[in-house]
């Protein structure tokens, strides 16, 4: 086995609860319980992510031992690591909730690779910490399978995010109400062991102000610009200034990648939104099939859809007035923090455009200042486009995906089905929406082929941001419903087919098709619940 150098900084360098019971309570004047994970009754590895582990630093040789099933599934640890569960607050649904904190997460321990990056090794579902307040600490494989493809799906698709390592089986039934409805039933339970360089959520930072822990609060800010933003110089001012902006660039950056692919997170509360600006907490997301910039997976959020696609900017921005808030006590003024909102709005319109005009195949075009700006055409092309999508119930992937392999010379009695295929959920779509549809796909054709590049340029561009496969709801209940029976196979298949979700792969159609009529109001493909 492998050893692995492990510095632990988070609490090594941050105060922990001197209460070293796993009893339930609120935890003042710490940002962390030492807990250790509670053993499972046979845990058995499901799948591996094989770059992460090289990413952490384990062998295929290490990844083959029993102890490393028994180590992500909570049974053992290996040495140097110093599990706990951290504390944190947050707004849940527009709502400040109080405390919250790892529930159900608990990281085993920040190892350090032979690169010297940091990787924080984090179980979810290991049982239950301090911060578990009513609940287990335990999650079910369905959600599990989900959170281990999506988050290796979307590093692949190029958008930030949590790392997946492990999916092991606990052995162990979980009790779970899906649909909130009484009817309560026993799954199948599973860890999944996720991995990033921080952990940090705008919640940690809340909690403190909240309770005006001032004190702690400059201690986590320090903390954080030392270990996770080590590049930022200048005086501490300059430092945590320049702090803010990045959480708020990066922030913006993340979101127009979820616009870009079609993601939607579903449960964007503060708890859920990561310092690094990485997507964190896989639970009800989805990703838009027939283009409805009001969907929302999530059951939970049907009737405000305060998470639904078309809002996931402007909420990033409400997480970031709240992160604002919470910081106000350590910043002597508070331009900087409103000069980071600034940045925040700055950055996404211009990844926005830049995004937009690449995913429509328009002529790369740098205005002073660097920024790509649409041109007037472009802009008006982009708005019909989404209101015939959404009038013909074009699917968001396959619709983009099509528009690239648009040919150069389009036949005069063509039609919109004939040349972007099936990828339509409207019955009538050919009867109703084919003439305003092929006006705008012509002159569509016109612009792209005026403003220059080849078309196997544009083609290509386009192919670089318009993926052919992302974890459709459907997808992954599939592989899900296979897994229930003991069935991995299709686990593993996915993750191999999303480790390239822009290439061709001929012989993958099935999985770049449009929803199947089965899944369109099945639980797990059309409605997500939190209960997971
Ligand atoms: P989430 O909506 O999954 O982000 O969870 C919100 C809060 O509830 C976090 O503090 C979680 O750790 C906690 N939580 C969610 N599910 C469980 C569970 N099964 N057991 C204990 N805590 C949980
Ligand atoms: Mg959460």
């Amino acid at each position: 086995m492998t050893a692995l150098t492990f510095d632990n900084r988070f609490v090594t360098e941050l105060p922990g609860d001197p209460e070293t019971s796993n009893r339930r309570r609120q935890v003042l004047g710490a940002c962390w319980s030492a807990v250790e994970p509670t053993p499972v009754a046979e845990p058995r590895l499901l799948a591996h992510a094989r770059e992460v582990a090289e990413l952490v630093g384990l062998t295929p040789n290490d990844v083959a031992l029993p102890e490393f099933a028994r180590v992500f599934g909570g049974n053992a640890l290996y040495a140097g690591m110093q599990p706990y569960a951290a504390c944190y607050g947050g707004h849940q649904f527009g709502n400040w909730a109080g405390q919250l904190g790892d529930g159900r997460a608990i990281t085993l321990g920040e190892v350090v690779n032979a690169r010297g990056e940091r990787w924080e090794l984090q179980l979810k579902g290991a049982g239950p910490t301090p911060y578990s307040r009513s609940a287990d600490g335990r999650a079910v494989l369905r959600s599990s399978v989900r959170e281990f493809l999506c988050s290796e799906a979307m590093f692949h698709l190029g958008v930030p995010t949590t790392r997946a390592l492990s999916l092991v089986d606990t052995g162990e039934p979980v009790v779970r109400d899906m649909f909130y409805d009484g009817n309560a039933q026993a799954e199948r339970g599973a860890i999944v062991c996720r991995v990033a360089p921080s952990f940090i959520r705008f919640g940690n930072f809340e909690i403190l102000a909240a309770r005006d822990e001032r004190a702690l609060l400059n201690q986590l800010v320090d903390f954080t610009i030392s270990r996770d933003f080590a590049h930022l110089t200048g005086t501490v001012a300059e430092q945590r200034a320049a702090w803010f902006r990045e959480v708020c660039e990066r922030s913006a950056r993340m979101v127009v990648d979820w616009m870009r692919v079609g993601f939607v997170h579903g449960v964007m509360n503060t708890d859920n939104m990561s310092i690094l600006g990485l997507t964190i907490d896989y639970g009800p997301y989805g990703w838009l099939e027939d283009f409805d910039p009001n969907w929302t997976p999530n059951t939970t959020d049907a009737a405000g859809r305060r998470y639904r696609y078309g809002q996931q900017p402007a909420i990033v921005q409400w997480n970031l007035v709240r992160l604002a808030e919470a910081l106000r006590p350590v910043f002597d003024t508070p331009e900087p923090l409103e000069a980071g909102l600034d940045a925040f709005l700055a950055v996404y319109d211009s990844a926005y455009e830049r995004m937009m005009s690449a995913k429509f195949g328009f002529a790369e075009r740098t205005a002073s200042g660097g920024n790509v700006t649409l041109d007037d055409a472009e802009q008006q092309l982009i708005r019909e486009a989404f209101g015939l999508m959404n009038a013909a119930q074009a699917d968001y992937t396959l619709f983009f995906r099509a528009l690239g392999h648009v040919p150069d010379i389009i036949p005069p009695d063509a039609t919109i089905v004939g040349v972007l295929g099936d990828v339509f959920y409207h019955e009538d779509v050919l009867v109703t929406h084919n003439e305003p549809f092929m006006q705008w796909l012509r002159r569509w054709h016109a612009h792209v082929l005026s403003t220059g590049s080849s078309s196997s340029a544009r083609r290509a561009r386009m192919h670089r941001v318009n993926p052919k496969f992302v974890l459709r709801n459907w997808i992954a209940q599939e592989a899900i419903d296979l897994a229930d029976q003991g069935d991995n196979t299709r686990i593993h298949e996915l993750l191999e087919l999303l480790r390239a979700p822009y290439d061709e792969q001929p012989g993958n159609e099935r999985f770049a098709a449009k929803r199947p009529e089965w899944a369109r109001h099945k639980a797990g493909c059309s409605m997500l619940s939190c209960s997971s």
